[in-house]
Order: C-alpha cells, then structure tokens, then sequence
C-alpha cells in the first residue's frame, strides 16, 4: 500500500503513454488522475459504439500531446453544455480532450498503452445504461452525473 508521502510524490509521475490505433497520434499523462469513472450516457455510449466509456479525469496540465495533434477531429455536440468527442480523424479512435470549460482533461481509457494505474470508482449515468447492459461489479452507482469531479 502507498504511503502518505508516496502519494505526494505521485502528483507528478512517471509519465504514462497512449495512442490511437492508426499511431499517428500520441500522448501522455504526468500527473496523478482525479478518478475514473464509467459513464453509460447516451452520447459516450453513441461515441465509443459501447455499452459505457471509461473515461480517466485529470487536471488540464497533466495531459499533452506528444505528436498527431493536427489529426485530431473535435467534434462539439450543438446543444451539449460540455459534451465533446475528440478522435483521430485517421483511424477514428476517441482520443482525450481538454474540456476548459470544467478545467479537466478526459482521456478514454481505452487509448493507454502503459497501465494508468488508476482503476475506475463508480459508475455514471446509469439511468441512461443500455437495456442489454448489466453492471456487475460492486463500485457505486450514480443515476445521473458524478456528485463531483
Ligand atoms: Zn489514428
Ligand atoms: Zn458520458
């Protein structure tokens, strides 16, 4: 188990990579994540053609691109308060994105090559789950979003 003080340590990082499929784009985070979480909303289950993301939340500095970044497509849901889609526009994979408005990045999960170390906490927006989806674990439930991050 981490000490206190390595948790300290952990604010800054060994750097943890991702990619999308086509290797064009790349990543990197350097900071410790805020949490994971599983979101079953409509428009990240629409996105990823999954029954839920998993999507790592971090502060907007921990994330940077290291190349590809001109092959990023954004898309931004018309009527979405924070709602965006960010992904290669090569291979189609969901990359991360900085949403400023909440002053996070969200990286999908998925796109790590390296283990993030992180796992994922709770589960979001179940009451938009998929009727064929069943959740099987014991992490906690929320109906609608996270009570905070
Ligand atoms: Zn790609
Ligand atoms: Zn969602």
């Amino acid at each position: 188990m981490p000490t206190r003080s390595d948790h300290a340590m952990l604010q800054r990082m060994t750097p943890v990579k991702g990619s999308c499929l086509c290797g064009g784009i790349e990543f990197e985070i350097t900071e410790t994540p805020q949490g994971v979480t599983h979101c079953h909303c409509t428009r990240c289950r629409k996105t990823r053609g999954t029954a839920h993301a998993t999507n790592l939340v971090l502060s907007l500095q921990g994330l940077r691109y290291l190349r590809g970044e001109e092959l990023l497509g954004k898309y931004r849901l018309p009527e979405a308060k924070f709602f965006a889609h960010w992904f290669c526009k090569v291979c189609g994979c969901t990359m991360p994105r900085f949403d400023e408005g909440r002053g996070i990045a969200i990286v999908p999960m998925g796109a790590f090559d390296d283990d993030p170390i992180a796992r994922p906490s709770r589960h979001i927006h179940v009451a938009s789950k998929a009727a064929w989806d069943a959740i099987t674990d014991d992490l906690p439930q929320f109906e609608a979003g996270p009570p905070a991050i």
